[in-house]
């Protein structure tokens, strides 16, 4: 067991943690980046981004995340494949115990864990989680290979899981509880598009069909939201595709969160309920939730720990030359 101290401890390496890591360390901040159990966050379980500035190709989103890693690490942080479990943030230095038993103290503290996939919460779905039903196309969608599939949701998530899943599956069915999806324009005439995609509109998943110790998901169970009307969906897959949940378990009952869980910052400010303590990117931001939107936020962390670390500094010498 070790004890690490940094002026900038920032837990999670998505484009939020990784943003502040490369200002915090060109400030001199020295930071310490925890990266959980997603290194490289969420883009990591993606293929093409095409709407990051600066790439006029699309890219890939494990590519950016790595070189967004190693301009982190080039500029001088250091980056540690660890979890945190527990904090203390009754004052600076804040500590952070790890899974590993290590301890983090960091004089500034920037928390940037962003998001997990949320599940429906029916039956079948964790007992057949792996065997049939998945949260990740990049990720499983190749074992479907040949073979039909589900998605279910009307966000980005599902209309760009549908469209990767295009790559394996020659019959995609897009299962949504509303007849509209909220993507983008784009992706849904993309969707339209696709001769191998259809949609099931208005259908809520009831439960998952299948044995999860002989082959798995079989069908669908759906309800019709406007006439009650159960009905199966036969496939060999489904993936839930329904969101993101703020990764904030940590901090209940130590940082102000909102209903939904999100923390709650200082408008337009990266700055919590504890000053010398800074969020940043999906875990305090319901509404925009993007890579770059999560860089900035990352940006505005660092820049206003260092801003915190210097004003101490300054008043710290300031009562040591007037005593
Ligand atoms: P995340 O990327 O969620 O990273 C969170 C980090 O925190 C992870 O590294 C995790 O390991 C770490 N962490 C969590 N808990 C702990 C802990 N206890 N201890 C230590 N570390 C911890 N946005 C776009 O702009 N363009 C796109 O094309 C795009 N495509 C997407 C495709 C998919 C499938 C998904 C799910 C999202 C997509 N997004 C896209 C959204 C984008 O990925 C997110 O907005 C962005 O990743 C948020 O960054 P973040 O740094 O806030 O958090
Ligand atoms: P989202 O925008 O919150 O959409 C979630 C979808 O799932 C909605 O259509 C919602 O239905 C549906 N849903 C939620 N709970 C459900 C339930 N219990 N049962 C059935 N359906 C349910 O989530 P997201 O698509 O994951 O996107 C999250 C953020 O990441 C967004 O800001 C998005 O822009 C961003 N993102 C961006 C890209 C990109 O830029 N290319 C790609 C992926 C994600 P309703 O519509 O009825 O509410």
């Amino acid at each position: 067991m070790a004890t690490h101290q940094t002026r900038m401890l920032i837990i999670g390496s998505g484009p939020a943690g990784l943003t502040a890591a490369i200002y915090g360390a060109r400030a001199g901040m020295k930071p310490i980046v925890v990266q959980g159990l997603q290194p490289g966050g969420q883009l990591t379980i993606t293929t093409d981004v095409e709407n990051y500035p600066g790439f006029r190709d699309v890219i890939q989103g494990p590519w950016l995340m790595e070189e967004m890693q190693a301009q982190a690490e080039h500029v001088g942080t250091r980056m540690i494949w660890d979890t945190i479990v527990d904090l203390d943030l009754s004052g600076s230095p804040f500590r952070a115990i790890a899974d590993s038993g290590d301890i983090y103290e960091g004089e500034t503290l920037v928390i940037a864990t962003g998001a997990q996939a949320k599940w429906l919460g029916v039956p079948g779905e964790q007992e057949l989680a792996g065997k049939g039903v998945s949260a990740c196309a990049t990720c499983d969608g190749f074992f479907y290979r040949g073979k039909k599939v589900v998605v279910i949701g009307g966000g980005n998530t599902a209309v760009e899981e549908a469209l990767y899943l295009t790559n394996h599956s020659p019959d995609v069915t897009v299962i949504h509880r509303r007849d509209s999806f909220r993507a983008e324009r784009i992706l849904q005439d993309r969707l339209f598009a696709h001769p191998s995609i259809s949609t099931a509109w208005n259908k809520a998943v009831k439960s998952f069909v299948g044995d999860p110790a002989s082959g798995g998901l079989t069908a669908v169970e759906v309800v019709d939201t406007l006439t009650g009307e159960v009905s199966l969906i036969e496939t060999d897959g489904a993936f839930v595709a329904i969101g993101h949940a703020p990764a904030t378990g940590l901090f209940k009952g130590k940082l102000e969160l909102d209903d939904s869980g999100y923390i709650i910052v200082e408008p337009g400010t990266p700055k919590t309920s504890i000053p010398g303590v800074f969020a940043c990117g999906d875990v305090m931001d319901h509404t925009y939730r993007q890579a770059v939107t999560a860089a900035g936020t990352g940006c505005m962390a660092a820049l206003d720990a260092e801003r915190f670390v210097a004003e101490r500094d300054f008043a710290r010498k300031r009562e040591a030359a007037s005593a």
